[in-house]
């Protein structure tokens, strides 16, 4: 028979093994750390003025949510990235539901609706975007209730929204 030896650090961690939120929940935009709170003041993305204003940490785990001086410049990639995959979705969709053809119009419409759908997903794709950056750099951590955030080495108070 096989013994487990429970080491002292496995009784320790043993209450805090509730189970890992969803990486679903980045679509959320929840924090990455601890994927449980908002990342930003107003859960609503279509409320236009509050669209960007986000929390400074993350009001559960404390993660600090503008990491470096001009840091979300690069969720453009992600917003890039989403919005191609969008489209390419609503193509094929399209193509399957509806169809193409050289001899009509068909593929104008697509278009027209296509780019109505980004325009309206906009709030959220930004926010998402921004989430989806974040999250490259801050990974899910099961022990964020003890776990301090890493420091941060390069912000600068006097540069914050400054890009
Ligand atoms: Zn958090």
């Amino acid at each position: 028979m096989e013994t487990i030896h429970l080491t002292r650090e496995n009784n320790i961690t043993m209450p805090h093994t509730d189970r890992t939120p969803s990486v679903f929940n980045l679509f959320a935009c929840k924090c990455p750390r601890c994927r449980k709170a908002n990342m930003f003041q107003d859960s609503n993305p279509w409320h236009l003025k509050n669209t960007m204003k986000m929390n400074k940490e993350c009001p559960i785990c404390n993660q600090p949510l503008d990491i470096e001086v001009g840091f979300y410049f690069g969720a453009s990639y992600v917003a890039y990235a989403l919005t191609v995959a969008l489209s390419v979705a609503t193509f094929v969709a399209w193509w399957v539901l509806v169809g193409f053809s050289l001899y009509d119009n068909r593929i104008f419409y697509w278009l027209a609706l296509n780019a109505v759908l980004l325009v309206v997903a906009q709030p959220y794709l930004m926010r998402v975007s921004r989430t989806g950056w974040l999250a490259f750099f801050v990974k899910y951590d099961k022990n964020w209730r003890s776990n301090p955030p890493q420091p941060l080495e390069r912000t600068n108070k006097d540069q914050e929204n400054n890009w």
